[in-house]
């Protein structure tokens, strides 16, 4: 793109006067009908040296000048995950706080036999022999709660001390 001199000299001028980039493409396009966007007069700029006053290191010069410090956006807060029975990863590892001998027996389910309400809770090893999932009723596995009650107080408790 060839820019007309006229235009680059107002924009040299309204750059000069700390105007920005996008203000500067505005009032281009406002004065001559043009269809200018601000990385146009930013790559114009860059390729003729000119000194932007809104870069990071201008107004650290000027917050300087006035003696006051550039003021910083506070940090995001970090997102936490708090939900007690978000879908684990992987299962965990069996708790010796639930003793398999503790889940009755028709109540112990395979892969394959569980429902979306039978709780997942493993014990044992998957693959070996005597693994079963807890397979009690309460979990809501479609909602993203893969345990019963019991077993989401014992897999999400919260680290002791
Ligand atoms: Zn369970």
């Amino acid at each position: 793109m060839t820019w007309p001199l006229e235009h680059i000299a107002i924009a040299a001028d309204l750059c000069d006067a700390g105007w920005r980039t996008h203000q500067i493409a505005a009032e281009l396009n406002r004065r001559f009908g043009t269809a200018y966007t601000k990385n146009a007069v930013l790559g114009l700029g860059t390729r003729r040296g000119w000194a932007w006053e809104h870069g990071i290191e201008a107004r650290r010069q000027r917050a300087a000048a006035e003696g006051r410090a550039i003021r910083r956006s506070a940090p995001r807060p970090v997102r936490r995950f708090r939900a007690p029975c978000d879908p684990p990863l992987a299962p965990p590892r069996p708790r010796s706080m639930l003793d398999p001998a503790e889940i009755p027996v028709p109540q112990r389910r395979q892969l394959l036999e569980l429902r979306n309400t039978h709780c997942r809770f493993p014990y044992g090893d998957v693959g070996t022999p005597g693994f079963f999932f807890c397979g009690a009723a309460g979990a809501d596995f479609a909602a993203g709660i893969a345990y019963c009650p019991a077993h989401c107080a014992t897999a999400f408790a919260p680290p002791r001390r």
